[in-house]
C-alpha cells in the first residue's frame, strides 16, 4: 500500500512535468507564430520547413525583363515584392545604366519536389542529393519573397556575380526596397547556404534597411527582433530597429522596458525609442517615412525584351 502511495506521488510529479516539457513551446527564436502570408520576416531555412500545402495567395508576374522571354509568363512573386522589385529594376537603370534580369521567383512546393527528385535519380541516394538542391519545402523561394536576378552582362548564377558592377550595386542598394542579399559566404554556418550573390530576399524596407546596417544574417536578426512587442516589430523604422539590436547584442535588455505596458496610441513611444539613435540632420517622421511610404500605384508598364535571349546565339 506504501508502495502504491509512494508510485501515485513519484508518477504524478513526474508525469506533468513531462508533459510540461512537451507543450511548452522552445524559446521563440524568431516569429514563425505569425501566420506564413502575414509574416515578411518568416524563416525558411535547414531546420524551418514549409508545409507542403503553403502557397501564398497574391502571386502575379512583375513587370521586369526576365532571363529569357520564355520565363516571362512564369516567373511569380507576392504582390508587394513584385511591386518593390518593379522599383529595383527601375533604379537600377536610371541611377546606374545597369539592366537587371529576374531568373527565378516563387517556386511550389512540387516543383521543389520534383527538382530533388530528379538530382536523387542522378546521384543516387537522398544524402548526396541533398548537398546541392534542398528537398522540397526547405526553399524560401516557396514564400513568393524571394528572387535570384542576373544582369545583362552576366547570365550565370555563380559568385562572381559579386564582383560584377551589377551584383556591386545590388549589395549597397537593395535594402532601399526592402530586399536583403540572404547568404554571404561569411554567414554560411549560420544559414547552412554558401554564397549566392543572385538570390534577394524580400523583408519589407525597415527591416532590410537594418538588416543591412547591422551587416547579419536573418537567422540572428530574428534572434533579437523576436525579443520586441509586435508593434515594434512592424512599426519600426530601420534606424531603432537597427539600434535596438545593437543594444541588444552588447546584453543592454534595459532598451526593452520603455516598450512594455504600452497600450493605444505608439506613435510617442516609438518617436521617443528613435530618437536617440536618429543621424543629426534626420528627424523621426523622415525616417519613417522612408521605412513605410505610400503605397504607389502598381501598373508599370512591362518592359519587353526586343528578342529572345538565345542560349546559342554567341559565336
Ligand atoms: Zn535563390
Amino acid at each position: 500500500m506504501k508502495k502504491l502511495f509512494l508510485l501515485v506521488v513519484i508518477l504524478s510529479v513526474i508525469l506533468p512535468c513531462s508533459y510540461a516539457e512537451q507543450v511548452t513551446p522552445a524559446p521563440t527564436i524568431s516569429l514563425q507564430y505569425r501566420a506564413i502570408e502575414d509574416n515578411l520576416l518568416y524563416l525558411v531555412n535547414k531546420e524551418n520547413k514549409l508545409p507542403a500545402d503553403f502557397e501564398p495567395s497574391d502571386l502575379v508576374l512583375p513587370k521586369v525583363k526576365t532571363r529569357k522571354k520564355s520565363l516571362q509568363e512564369r516567373i511569380y512573386l507576392r504582390q508587394e515584392a513584385a511591386v518593390k522589385l518593379e522599383e529595383m529594376f527601375r533604379a537600377a537603370e536610371t541611377e546606374a545604366g545597369y539592366k537587371l534580369l529576374a531568373v527565378s521567383g516563387y517556386r511550389s512546393y512540387g516543383i521543389q519536389q520534383l527538382n530533388f527528385n530528379r538530382k536523387m535519380e542522378e546521384v543516387g541516394d537522398y544524402d548526396r542529393a541533398s548537398r546541392s538542391v534542398m528537398p522540397a519545402g526547405y526553399s524560401e523561394h516557396q514564400l513568393g519573397l524571394t528572387m535570384d536576378i542576373q544582369s545583362d552582362n552576366f547570365k550565370n548564377l555563380n559568385a562572381a556575380f559579386a564582383e560584377t558592377e551589377e551584383g556591386i550595386w545590388l549589395a549597397e542598394n537593395a535594402h532601399r526596397f526592402g530586399y536583403i542579399l540572404r547568404y554571404k559566404p561569411e554567414w554560411k554556418d549560420i544559414t547552412g547556404i554558401a554564397f549566392e550573390p543572385w538570390h534577394y530576399r524580400y523583408v519589407g524596407i525597415a527591416h532590410a534597411g537594418a538588416i543591412h546596417m547591422l551587416n547579419i544574417p536573418l537567422e540572428t536578426y530574428l534572434q533579437y527582433i523576436s525579443l520586441l512587442p509586435p508593434y515594434v516589430v512592424s512599426g519600426g523604422c530601420d534606424i531603432l530597429l537597427a539600434g535596438l539590436v545593437r543594444d541588444l547584442q552588447v546584453g543592454n535588455r534595459q532598451v526593452l522596458n520603455q516598450f512594455s505596458g504600452v497600450s493605444g496610441d505608439t506613435y510617442q513611444v516609438l518617436k521617443a525609442a528613435t530618437q536617440p539613435y536618429l543621424p543629426h540632420g534626420l528627424s523621426y517622421d523622415e525616417a519613417q517615412g522612408r521605412c513605410y511610404p505610400t503605397p504607389m500605384p502598381t501598373s508599370a508598364p512591362r518592359v519587353d525584351e526586343d528578342e529572345e535571349v538565345s542560349l546559342f546565339s554567341s559565336p
